[in-house]
């Protein structure tokens, strides 16, 4: 079973972009995922395929408009399909590893990029659609973020990364940041590697590894580290 992605965009051009490429692209090339990008501008039945308006109240910028968002995704996500439905949405819950390890478990996802000022709100709760959030900034549209969430999905798909074990022991999946990493030449403008990592004691390079991590951790997103180990009285 692949992971089936259907993207809803007024720019369907970029897709699948960056996603095209290098593991992803293989990976798409190969039919462990697929990616099917729906222009939202082929659902507006005017003359002249309006899929915005003014917004109701005034202001300024357009809100994408519910009527043809709903023909949108009634075509891409029929009765019966259970892949959940994403808006890409500043104002959603922030994406975490978690969230994506879930996604790439399932069956797909079908994807709303927003454009304008947003979408019609009655959209969303007529449509169920779950707004994800890539972090408190702004885009200019939701296609770099649908790209980012896909990214992170695809490299957890059977098959796709080389090496299995590089994507357990990655930041987050302990909850705590990665450890600082070293390669050749042993000696860099001065810097040498330090001297614990070619010992070739592996527990003693395990217990360093940790206790930098914890470290990083500590000084950059104590967040995470409440988050991992809650207080035991
Ligand atoms: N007026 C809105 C921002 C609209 S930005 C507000 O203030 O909340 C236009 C579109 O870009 C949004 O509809 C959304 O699809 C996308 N977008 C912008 N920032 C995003 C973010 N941090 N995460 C996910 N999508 C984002």
């Amino acid at each position: 079973m692949s992971f089936a992605a259907s993207v809803l965009t007024l720019y369907p051009e970029m897709f699948p972009g960056a996603l095209g490429l290098s593991l992803a692209g293989r990976a798409l090339e190969a039919g462990t995922w697929s990616l099917e990008a729906i222009q939202i501008r082929d659902f507006a039945t005017d003359k002249h395929r309006t899929v915005d308006d003014t917004p109701a109240g005034g202001g300024a910028g357009m809100v994408m408009r519910a009527d043809v968002l709903a023909k949108a995704i009634d075509h891409a996500s029929p009765p019966g399909d259970k892949r959940p439905r994403l808006l890409m949405s500043p104002r959603g819950k922030p994406l975490t590893q978690a969230r994506v390890r879930a996604l790439a478990a399932g069956p797909g996802a079908v994807i709303l990029c927003g454009r304008f000022e947003g979408v019609d709100q009655r959209l969303i709760e007529a449509r169920g659609l779950e707004e994800v959030s890539i972090g408190d900034f702004i885009l200019s549209g939701g296609e770099p973020a649908a790209l980012v969430l896909l990214d992170a999905v695809v490299r957890l798909l059977p098959g796709v990364m080389g090496n299995a074990v590089s994507g357990e022991e990655e930041s987050f999946e302990n909850g705590l940041l990665e450890h600082p990493h070293y390669t050749r030449p042993q000696e860099f403008e001065g810097r040498p590697i330090p001297d614990v990592l070619i010992s070739g004691n592996h527990k003693k390079i395990a217990e360093w590894r940790r206790a930098e991590a914890e470290k990083l951790t500590r000084e950059r997103r104590p967040d995470l580290l409440r988050a991992a180990q809650p207080l035991v009285k």
